[in-house]
């Protein structure tokens, strides 16, 4: 069954018309990569996906339930939908500990106790549990992202959006963060990246979607993706 299911999704920003006709299923535990070259509308796409743009038609549902821009199904969706941007966007003022614990307490309504359990663990994790009282600014780019990556997992989401997790980061951190992602990869978490990192899409995706134009113009394997000429 179709962990999310698009349907003839259009999206304009003023007259300019960033996603024409957009139908998907992503399968529940699918991991699929979105590429394309840059302003093709992978951001605005995936961003629909978190009820974080609305479209002017069409249709988005998660998990079964149809899509829609009021409050209760926006809260829904943050129950079973996480999302990692590429900036990160770590609470700066909040410790990682604290960054983490938040949106459990928010959205499952947990004890602080039981929520922070929870965070250690994923901070164990990702590798970064010694950082936990520290603030994001005394993190690199690759323990923030790491840091985030453990903060969506705290909400046990079923479906994780990566928004080019890596394109902020220096070369040499990309690895680190990759690797939590091919971590996560082996669960049955449904993941829908938008990357750049060919390498990781052509290891771990079902499928690769490449956009253009606000299109889709190809849906393929990695293996069919990859050999073409
Ligand atoms: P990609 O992620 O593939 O780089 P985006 O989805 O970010 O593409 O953007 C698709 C197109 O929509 C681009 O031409 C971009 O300039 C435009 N766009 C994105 N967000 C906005 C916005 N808030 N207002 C106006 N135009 C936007
Ligand atoms: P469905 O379960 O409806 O087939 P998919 O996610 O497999 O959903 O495909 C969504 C849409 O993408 C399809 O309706 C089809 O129009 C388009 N599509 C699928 N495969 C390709 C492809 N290889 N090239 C271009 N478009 C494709």
């Amino acid at each position: 069954s179709a962990a999310i299911h698009i349907r003839n999704l259009n999206k304009w920003y003023g007259s300019f018309q960033a996603l024409n006709d957009i139908s998907l299923n992503v399968q529940a535990g699918e991991r699929m990569v979105i590429c394309g070259p840059s302003g093709s509308g992978k951001s605005t796409l995936i961003r629909c996906m978190n009820g974080l743009e609305q479209a002017e038609s069409g249709s988005i549902s998660i998990g079964g339930t149809e899509m829609s821009a009021d409050g209760p199904s926006l809260a829904r969706i943050r129950k079973t939908t996480g999302m990692v941007f590429q900036q990160f966007n770590l609470y700066p003022h909040l410790s990682i500990l604290e960054n983490c614990v938040l949106a459990p307490m928010w959205v499952h309504k947990i004890p602080r106790k039981q929520a922070e359990e929870t965070a250690f663990r994923f901070l164990e994790r990702v590798n970064i549990a010694a950082q936990a009282s520290k603030y994001p600014h005394q993190l690199s780019g690759g323990q923030q992202q790491r840091a985030a990556i453990a903060r969506t997992l705290c909400v046990g989401p079923k479906i994780i959006l990566f928004d080019e997790p890596t394109s902020a980061l220096d070369p040499e951190m990309i690895t680190e963060v990759l690797d939590v992602m091919i971590d996560l990869a082996s669960e049955q978490i449904t993941m829908v990246c938008v990357t750049h990192e060919m390498g990781f899409a052509r290891r771990v995706a079902d499928r690769v979607v490449f956009m253009d134009s606000g299109e889709i113009v190809e849906i393929a394997t990695p293996d069919t993706f990859f050999d073409q000429p």
